[in-house]
């Protein structure tokens, strides 16, 4: 430490002000803690607010009412083709991101958490020097690292300010409309945000070196989607790999290798969206006690503590699934058991949603996952073909799925695709973190007509009968 330098002592030093960072922070402030939250950033929030979630999620809204449009000619209100003014997509996106981060730094001042904008690194297990602050040092009592995670690049290539080749960052700026479009990863990002340029009018062609689309749920529940992004984009190439790439002035060429063998097509952008690592570099973890693994993440116990007992790690810095609402459930384990609150991480089910046309949830047990564990699970499917509710809405190819313990009936999994399947997983993500049976669904009066209804439906039919589906055996 230099003489002269500014230092301060904060209670609890949080570096990182993405959801998991700022529910950390104000969950200890509402405790009584005293707690200062350190981001490169000017504004809290993080990717999801200003580079993920929230922007993209106003992006599928409008493109979901563009689809919303073509698809009513059908049902006899015929709206003329879109006319798309990008200044005013852009200031809408823009205009939420805002309003949300403001709601943030107004809470933080009302709970008198502190936010400094620097680059924290750690000196030693008490002691975080800010580059880029007046203040030079921080004296902590705890830290939480909840520093978040960045885009892969694919190797040997940059995302550079203005190319042609882009991460998820540069797709939501939403430069311009491009003619074609490849995306590279068929998972969360490239799903969402290929469907949002297909509805605003780019020829969308995916890529995914896996044998399916969104591998991550089961294949069933995915079906939907994947018809509906085998309509919308103009290829989906799955099993395959980008071999080559190459970013000229006019357009980028890139070399597709896979199971159809090897073709080059010519593309306006590329959005490389092939997963996150971990911010764990970089940080000073090494003047501490701290275990980062060989991929970056930082190595925490179900307190969210690490090996060095002040310092705590949370969100996608630690691995799992890198979604935010498990970010801020972990913050908040991490601020109570600061607190010296007996708080462990035991949720038992983590809902994952993609928010596409038609839109995928679920939570739990997969029926993936049951089978790669030998566990004996019973399922029931309910299609939305039969929900009043659904085809009121022009949604039938949705489903609503159930799993559970084959023995004790006990619901180990849900989920759901179709519309709002997001908007729906909660009452599955309840049941399972209550220990609820399949019965306990079936017996719980869900509004009719209503999409939730066929939660209801699937319990029922899974103990073998339901109103508006013969019984498995008779059909
Ligand atoms: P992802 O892991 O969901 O998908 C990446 C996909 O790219 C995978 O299917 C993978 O097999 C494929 N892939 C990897 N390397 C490839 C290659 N060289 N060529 C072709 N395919 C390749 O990751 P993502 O879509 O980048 O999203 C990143 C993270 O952000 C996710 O972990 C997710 O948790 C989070 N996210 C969540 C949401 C949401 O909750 N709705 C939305 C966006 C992002």
């Amino acid at each position: 430490m230099v003489m002269g330098e500014m230092t301060q002592e904060v209670g609890i030093a949080v570096i990182g002000g993405g959801p998991g960072g700022y529910a950390a922070a104000f969950r200890a402030a509402d405790l009584g803690l005293d707690v200062m939250v350190i981001d490169e950033a000017p504004r809290l929030g993080g990717v999801c607010l200003h580079r993920g979630c929230i922007p993209s999620k106003a992006l599928l809204h409008l493109s979901q009412l563009i689809n919303d449009a073509k698809a009513s000619g059908e049902l006899g209100i015929v709206f003329g083709a879109p006319t798309i003014d990008l200044e005013k997509v852009r200031a809408f996106k823009n205009r939420v991101v805002d309003r949300l981060s403001d709601g943030l730094m107004r809470l933080a001042k009302q709970r008198g958490v502190q936010v400094v904008q620097a680059r924290a690194v750690f000196e030693d297990s008490r002691t975080l020097r800010l580059q880029g602050a007046d203040l030079a040092h921080i004296k902590f009592g705890h830290a939480i690292v909840a520093t978040g995670s960045s885009e892969i690049a694919l190797p040997g290539l940059t995302f550079r300010p203005g190319g042609r080749v882009i991460s998820s960052t540069g797709a939501l700026e939403l430069a311009d409309v491009p003619g074609r479009l490849l995306v590279i990863g068929g998972g969360y990002v490239g799903l969402e945000l290929g469907s949002v340029y297909a509805a605003l009018g780019s020829q969308v062609s995916v890529v995914e070196m896996l044998p399916r689309l969104i591998a991550q749920a089961d294949e069933d529940l995915a079906r939907p989607l994947v018809r509906r992004i085998g309509e919308t984009f103009e290829a989906v190439y799955t099993r395959t790999k980008v071999a080559d790439l190459t970013e000229g002035d006019a357009d980028v060429e890139v070399t597709l290798e896979g199971a159809m063998g090897r073709t080059v097509e010519r593309f306006d952008r590329v959005l490389v969206a092939v997963g996150r690592r971990p911010h764990s570099r970089g940080l000073g973890l090494e003047h501490t006690k701290v275990v980062v693994d060989d991929r970056g993440f930082i190595q925490v116990d179900d307190r969210q503590q690490t090996a060095e007992p002040k310092i705590f790690a949370i969100g996608d810095v630690v691995g799992g699934m890198m979604l935010a609402h498990k970010a801020m459930y972990e913050g908040k384990i991490a601020a109570e058991v600061i607190a010296g609150q007996p708080a462990a991480f035991d949720a038992v089910a983590i809902p994952a949603v993609v928010y596409t046309d038609p839109s995928l949830a679920w939570a739990g047990l997969t029926e993936t996952d049951a089978q790669a564990q030998g566990r004996e699970v019973r399922v029931a499917r309910f299609p939305w073909s039969a929900s009043g509710r659904a085809l009121t809405m022009d949604a039938p190819e949705g489903l609503t799925k159930i799993l559970a313990d084959a023995e004790t009936g006990r619901v180990l999994g849900f989920g759901i695709v179709g519309r709002d399947a997001g908007e729906m997983i909660g009452e599955g993500v309840l049941a399972i973190e209550l220990g609820a049976l399949v019965e306990d669904v079936a017996l719980t009066i869900h509004a009719h007509p209503t999409l939730t209804e066929t939660e209801g439906e699937v319990a029922e039919l899974f103990l073998g009968s339901t109103t508006h589906l013969l019984p498995p055996k008779q059909r």
